[in-house]
């Protein structure tokens, strides 16, 4: 089947061993990393398989190319060391079965934006920004059929990805678009860095969606009035996947006159929501995921942030509320846009 694409040979002379080095959830110098790092190439048990909070950090921080998260998640399959409990995988993998039939594929000249598992968000495509798109994967239903499937990571369960993955890549191609702008960076992630690493193939052309939303931005730049905000950004785990995507944030931020204020935790340093840190429920999660999230809106109430900018609806579920509960405000980027252009947000 599938098999991960890591060059063992780069991490022989890899004098800084970053992705381990730099990972926020464990302490350890260059010479440690390095020894666990070996470890896990060769099979064995490593404390990094059991202690990773499946921040996909590290596939950013390695600065060589290679794939140390997608091997550290291959190898807690394959020694059955999944980071979260039996019964939540069972029900995860479970639930995520489509159902009630094939969806009705539709042929879209010109560009499709894939709503993915975000079905009932379809609300957040609206108005001016998205003229244009035929949105696929708007009945919860069958929303499915189009799961990119990239959760599993947060499981250890590289094999169901790979088991599922060819079925939603299928179903999206048959939409024969020219491009598919992806609405969730989970699934961005998936066709353009996950699918390559395991030489799966992906025929259809990806487009991330910040660079749309910039790309759309300038083209209303007339209609812009700065919006005057001092902004946060709470950066996705799948963003580590596609760190080249990041530069559209502080891009879009510049277009729509935010300021993006400086803080200790973001772009590589960035912090995540902790959703499936509290999930993992090993010792301590409850309280670890707890210290993080307070770290990080301490982190941008410090920074004067008024705003705090999502990109990932789950990430908006987990910290949404609790950055509300301390004053800043909690908003989509895509509705930061249209408030932008004069347009009023999806939920008013
Ligand atoms: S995965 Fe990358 S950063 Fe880590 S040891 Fe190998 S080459 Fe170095
Ligand atoms: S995924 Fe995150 S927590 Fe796990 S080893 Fe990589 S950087 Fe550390």
């Amino acid at each position: 089947m599938f098999k991960l694409r890591f060059d063992e040979n780069r991490c022989l002379d890899c004098e800084s061993c970053d992705c381990l080095t730099k990972c926020q959830y464990m302490e350890m110098d260059a010479e440690t990393a390095r020894c666990e790092m070996q470890k896990i190439i060769a099979g064995q048990d490593s404390p990094v398989l059991r202690n990773c909070a499946t921040c996909y950090a590290c596939e950013e921080y390695c600065s060589r190319g290679n794939h140390p998260f997608y091997l550290i998640v291959r190898q807690q399959e394959a020694l059955g060391l999944p980071p979260l409990p039996e019964p939540i995988i069972r029900r995860g993998v479970q639930m995520a079965i489509p159902f009630r039939g094939e969806p009705l594929i539709q042929p879209i000249r010109g560009t499709a934006l894939n709503m993915g598992v975000f079905s009932t968000l379809s609300h957040l495509a609206r108005g001016r920004l998205f003229e244009g798109l035929t949105l696929i994967s708007t009945d919860p239903r069958k929303m499915f059929h189009y799961f990119c499937q990239l959760m599993y990571l947060h499981y250890g369960r590289i094999s169901v990805i790979n088991e599922r993955l060819g079925k939603t890549i299928q179903t999206i191609a048959a939409h024969k678009a020219d491009q598919v702008i992806h609405f969730h960076d989970e699934c961005y992630g998936t066709y353009t860095s996950y699918a390559p690493a395991f030489g799966i193939d992906v025929p259809f052309r990806s487009v991330h969606l910040f660079e749309y939303l910039y790309d759309r931005l300038t083209q209303l730049k007339d209609d812009i009035k700065p919006l005057n905000y001092k902004v946060a950004y709470q950066r996705p785990c799948s963003s580590r996947l596609s760190p080249d995507k990041h530069a559209f944030v502080n891009k879009i931020f510049g277009l729509v006159g935010v300021e993006h204020v400086q803080r200790r935790y973001m772009d590589q340093n960035a912090l995540c929501c902790g959703g499936t840190i509290t999930a993992q429920k090993r010792d301590g999660s409850r309280r670890r995921c707890l210290e993080i999230q307070h770290k990080n809106i301490e982190d941008m109430q410090q920074a004067g942030a008024q705003l705090c900018i999502f990109n990932c609806p789950a990430c908006m579920q987990t910290l949404g509320k609790k950055v509300a509960e301390n004053g800043i405000m909690p908003l989509f980027m895509s509705d930061l846009c249209r408030l932008a252009i004069g347009e009023k947000t999806a939920l008013t």
